[in-house]
This record gives C-alpha cells, structure tokens and sequence, in this order.
C-alpha cells in the first residue's frame, strides 16, 4: 500500500538518532522522511536536554567562578541574574541548532512531517498532525522515538511546584528551597544550576552513592564539593511521600534503618531516570517486538525482529545518551543503504558537566575486577597538575585503568574540570588497543589537564613515583 507520502527510509523522531539517521540515509543517495511531533526538530537533547542544560551549566560556572576568585584576590558584586535575558539567551541557544537542522534536512531534501506517528501496519506509519491525518509508507524505518522522563506515583502531577528536567529547564523562578530527587547525572546537573542561582539545595537518592555508575573515588571530588555547597545530600534514602500543602511541598524521607522524616521543599525537582517510548507507537501492528519496559531490542546492525525495521537510541536502550544515539542512527542508516556496517564501539563515554564534571568511559575498576581482569591502574591526583593549580581547582582526580595481562587501558575516569572534554582521549586510546607506552610516551601540552593522563600511564609504568 502506498501512503500520501512515501519514503525509501522513514525515520520516526528527530532526535540525535534520528536526525543523524535521516541525514547520513539522505546522504547515501535514499528518499528519506522524518517524522516528528514536536514543532521543532533536535530531540530531547536539542530541545530540553544536552544543550539546553549546558548553557544553564555555563552560566552557573560563571557565577561560581567569580565567586571564588575572592580567595584569589578579585572580588566581584552579588550577580544580578535576569532571569528572563537567562531564559532567553539559553532559547536562542536551542533555536540556533534546532534551526540549523531544519536547514540540513532541507538541503538533503529530506521531508519533515509534523505529527504523532504511530504504526498501521508493516509499511505504515499514520501521522496525527495538526492538520490532519498522513499516512507515511516506507520500504525500511527507522524508529528513534526516544524517552520520557520516569514519574513517580506517590508524587503530585498536578502541582507546578512538581518539576521534571525539562519544567526546570524552563527556568520559571529560582526556589528558595529545592529538592532533588534522584542523585543521578540529570539531577546533579540542574542542582548545580540551581545551586548556582541561590536556591537551597537537597539531594535525596536511594543508592550509598551519588552517580551509582561511576567508581565511588571518582565521585567523591564532587561530592565533598556539594556537600560543602548545598544544604543537604542524602543518601541510602527513599522519599516515600510528596503532599502538596498551601507552604509548599511536604515530603516524607526514610533512611536505611527505616525511620521517617519529613520536610518542606518550595519545589522538587523529580530526577529518578528515564524511559523509552517504545509502548508509544503501536510497534506490534508492524511486528516489531517490544520489551515489557518499553525498549525494543535490536541486533548488532540495529535491526529490530523485523528485518527492514531498525530502531535506535534511548528507546534501545542503556546508556540513554545522544553520542550513543548518533553513532546507532549512522550505522542503522548505512546498513539500511545497503552498507556493511554494524555497531561495534568499545566504550561509550558518559560525562555529568557538574561542577566538576565527572566523566568515565570503558570499565569501571568496580566492572573490571567483576569481570575477573588482572587489574592496574595510574591514579594522578590533580594537585600534581601545574594547570589544576593555576586554575585554582585541584580537587580533581584522573585514574587510568590498564589489563597487566598485556597493559592495555581498559577503562579511564577522571574527575575535575573540563574531565568531560579530557576523556575523550581514553575513548580514543581504548578504541585504538593503545597501551601504557602509547599514553606514557606521547607528549602531552604542557601545562594542560591532560598531563594527568600522560603522568597516569607513567604512574602505572612506574617512570614516575613521586609527584609532589
Ligand atoms: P530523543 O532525543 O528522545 O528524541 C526522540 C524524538 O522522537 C523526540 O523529538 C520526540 O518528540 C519524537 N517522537 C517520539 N515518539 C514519536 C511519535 N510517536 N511520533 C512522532 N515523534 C515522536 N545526553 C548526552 O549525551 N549528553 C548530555 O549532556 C545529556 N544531557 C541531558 C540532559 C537532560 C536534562 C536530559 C533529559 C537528557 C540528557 N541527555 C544527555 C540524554 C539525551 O538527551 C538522550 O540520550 C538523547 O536525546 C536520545 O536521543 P534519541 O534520538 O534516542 O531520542
């Protein structure tokens, strides 16, 4: 059956894996349309994610910045935040890349259809705009419908002082007392923002440590930071009640030994992870196969159960990150152009742009004695680090994980500032097999936090002993 529009790929939403799903199949020479509900295209991460939080994330760094170089001797005024001019400079941010992708589709003549798809069938898909109904048929699709923020059911729905990630990229004031709930990465990041702009900041998460997924020394840099900067970060805690009263939010805490608590928060902020749409677009009228949770599985070429189905992204899985999400959109869209192609990255780095950033990729030390490896590691604290010191910052920390089977990096995490732009070295020396030499011995510019990772490999080499 032949839709009112037809093409070779479809590729459903426009985030970081669809767009660069559309973009690399339009590319390879393929009649490609794009579907999306959203008014403007870029996703979660163009729209209410990555970049929108980053802008927020460097204005915070600012503030901070000038605040603490009253220990260095330059004393600034109280910041007078506008947080309309805020508001809208972080916006026009957005709207520069979100416009700039409508152009790329346009010079690929790649056709945007606005509206909520859903499949009709195994060739179909049945668009809900604005103005009316359009049925899309494909010779091969790519779903990249994404996630949604995971809400909880003892938490208010109704209550605007109730916010997800993207209520409180919106900005809409800067509460007195506010919780975050969730000590993951999206959390941390908007705390710090929030932190920044004056708001009264606590942490709750469930886990004994804040971003559970990086190795507990890694985080500790931070955690003793925002220990020292926000009212209260508490851990092994479940928040097992939210009420709305007229004064704001009551919210019911119990710690490990199972005793209760409550306070009262002007807003919270709910951080507790995310979910994929996969239920969201009726994937079983084309056959596709959808997890009890919402992801659906795919093969190693992204292919779902349905060979000319293909899907990519958050709604595959974990990690939930738009690198992750570009890379699967690009093979996906080769592999549908008839490529050999398939998805074989060695690590994917993640970062949390906190302050400072925290930021691991390939094992963890935790995973790697898990998976039985003979575990070496180079730790270089940044109080070795001529630059850390210039930059008035060396809480930092860069730790290289190596096999001593064949010493080889395995894994790296740093914590500190810029780690998130540093680590993008590790990813490079693990994809490459790169080994203690390769890092000991290439020069690294001098005086950069990048030494750390030159001086990590050296540790580990034992060239280097003594730093201090
Ligand atoms: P999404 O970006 O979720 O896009 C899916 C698109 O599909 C959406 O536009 C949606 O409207 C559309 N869609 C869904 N269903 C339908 C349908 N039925 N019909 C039509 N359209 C549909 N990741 C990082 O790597 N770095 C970061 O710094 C980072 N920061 C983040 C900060 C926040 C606050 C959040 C929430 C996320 C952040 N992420 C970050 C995660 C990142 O945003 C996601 O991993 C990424 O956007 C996933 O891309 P995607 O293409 O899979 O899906």
């Amino acid at each position: 059956e032949q839709g009112d529009v037809h093409g070779e790929v479809v590729v459903l939403g426009s985030g970081p894996g669809g767009y660069s799903a559309a973009f690399r199949a339009a590319d390879l020479g393929k009649k490609v349309v794009l579907i999306e509900r959203s008014p403007t295209l870029g996703g979660v991460c163009l729209n209410v994610g990555c970049i929108p939080s980053k802008a927020l994330l460097h204005a915070a760094k600012v503030i901070t910045e000038a605040e603490e170089m009253g220990e260095h001797g330059i004393t600034f005024t109280k910041p007078k935040v506008d947080l309309d001019k805020l508001r809208g400079w972080k916006d026009s941010v957005v709207g520069q890349l979100t416009g700039g992708l409508q152009g790329l589709a346009k010079a690929r003549k790649v056709t945007v259809v606005n509206g909520y798809g859903k499949f009709s069938g195994t060739n179909m898909i049945t668009v809900e705009g604005d103005e009316g109904i359009t049925k899309v048929s494909f010779d091969q699709c790519v779903i990249a419908a994404g996630s949604e923020p995971v809400t909880l059911p003892f938490v208010p729905h109704d209550d605007d002082r109730v916010i997800d990630s993207t209520g409180a990229l919106e900005l809409t004031d800067v509460p007195g007392k506010l919780l975050v709930l969730g000590g993951g990465i999206i959390g941390l990041e908007m705390a710090c923002v929030y932190d920044a702009l004056g708001s009264k900041v606590t942490v709750v998460e469930l886990m004994d440590q804040i971003i559970p997924g990086a190795d507990k020394d890694i985080v500790k840099p931070l955690m003793t930071r925002i220990e020292g900067r926000y009212e209260n970060i508490l851990l092994k805690t479940k928040v097992t009640d939210v009420k709305a009263q007229k004064n704001g939010l009551k919210v019911t805490f119990e710690d490990e030994k199972g005793e209760n608590s409550a306070a009262i928060f002007d807003k919270v902020l709910v951080a507790v992870g995310r979910k994929p749409n996969g239920k969201l677009v009726d994937a079983e009228k084309a056959g596709v196969a959808v997890t009890d949770r919402g992801f659906i599985e795919v093969d190693h070429q992204q292919r779902t159960n349905i060979p000319h189905i293909f899907a990519i992204g958050d709604v595959v899985g974990q990690p939930m990150l738009a690198h992750k999400a570009v890379h699967e959109g690009k093979v996906a869209a080769e592999v549908a152009a008839g490529e050999k192609r398939a998805f074989d990255a060695r690590v994917i780095p993640s970062v949390a742009y906190t302050d400072p950033e925290v930021a691991w990729c390939g094992l963890t030390e935790a995973q790697a004695k898990e998976q039985g490896y003979k575990v070496g590691k180079g730790v270089i604290p940044w109080k070795a680090s001529g630059r850390a010191l210039t930059n008035g910052r060396t809480e930092g920390m860069t730790k290289v994980i190596f096999d001593t089977e064949d010493d080889r990096v395995i894994g790296a995490a740093m914590v500190g500032t810029n780690a998130g732009e540093l680590i993008a070295e590790a990813a490079l020396a693990i994809e490459m097999g790169a080994d203690a030499i390769d890092l000991g011995h290439t020069i690294h510019p001098h005086p950069t936090l990048s030494e750390t990772i030159n001086f990590a490999a050296e540790m580990y080499e034992g060239t280097i002993t003594d730093l201090m």
